[in-house]
C-alpha cells in the first residue's frame, strides 16, 4: 500500500463537498498566528476560526526565526495581516531538552547535526518574550502593529494570556 493512499482518500470525498472556492489568500480576520508543529494544536478550531481567516505559521516551538519573519513581512504586505499572536503550548518537546541534547541524541545515531540551530526552549517565558520581540522591534514590520503573545494548554484548550 501507499504510504499517502488514505489522504487521497480522504481528499476525494473532502473535495466532493468543497465550499472554499470562493475564499482569496487574504487574511479575512487579518490575523497571523505562530504555533508549534504539536500534533495537538487545531489552531483554527482553538480560536474560532475558519479557513481563509488567518495566516497559520507553524515550525518546532512556534518560534520567531528569520523564516517567520520573512513570511509575516508578506502577509503584512501583500495578504491583510494586521494583527499577530504568537502561541507555544504546554508540553511542548522543545522545552525538554537543549540544543547540546538534541545534537548528542542525533550524533548517538549517527547524524551530526551541529549545522543546525534547532531554537530548543529552555525557558518558554523567555523564550516567548524575546520572539514577541522580534516581530516588535522589527525594521520591516509596522510599529503599531498589536501583537501578542498566549500559552495554549493542550491539557483544558484554554489559551492562557501573557504580558
Ligand atoms: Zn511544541
Amino acid at each position: 500500500m501507499d504510504a499517502f493512499d488514505d489522504l487521497f482518500a480522504a481528499n476525494a470525498e473532502f473535495a466532493r463537498t468543497f465550499k472554499g472556492s470562493g475564499l482569496t489568500g487574504r487574511a479575512a480576520r487579518g490575523l497571523a498566528v505562530v504555533t508549534c508543529m504539536d500534533s495537538r494544536i487545531d489552531p483554527l478550531g482553538l480560536l474560532g476560526l475558519e479557513p481563509g481567516d488567518a495566516k497559520i505559521l507553524r515550525n518546532a516551538g512556534a518560534r520567531v526565526t528569520d523564516d517567520v519573519l520573512r513570511t509575516l513581512v508578506l502577509g503584512v504586505f501583500l495578504l491583510g495581516v494586521e494583527r499577530v499572536l504568537v502561541m507555544p503550548h504546554t508540553d511542548c518537546g522543545m522545552n525538554k531538552a537543549t540544543d547540546a541534547d538534541v545534537h548528542e541524541l542525533t550524533q548517538s545515531k549517527g547524524v551530526d547535526t551541529r549545522s543546525l540551530d534547532f531554537h530548543m526552549v529552555p525557558d518558554q517565558r523567555q523564550a516567548l518574550a524575546h520572539d514577541l520581540t522580534r516581530i516588535t522591534s522589527s525594521p520591516f514590520l509596522p510599529s503599531d502593529m498589536p501583537v501578542t503573545g498566549a500559552i495554549y494548554d493542550v491539557k483544558t484548550g484554554r489559551l492562557i494570556a501573557v504580558d
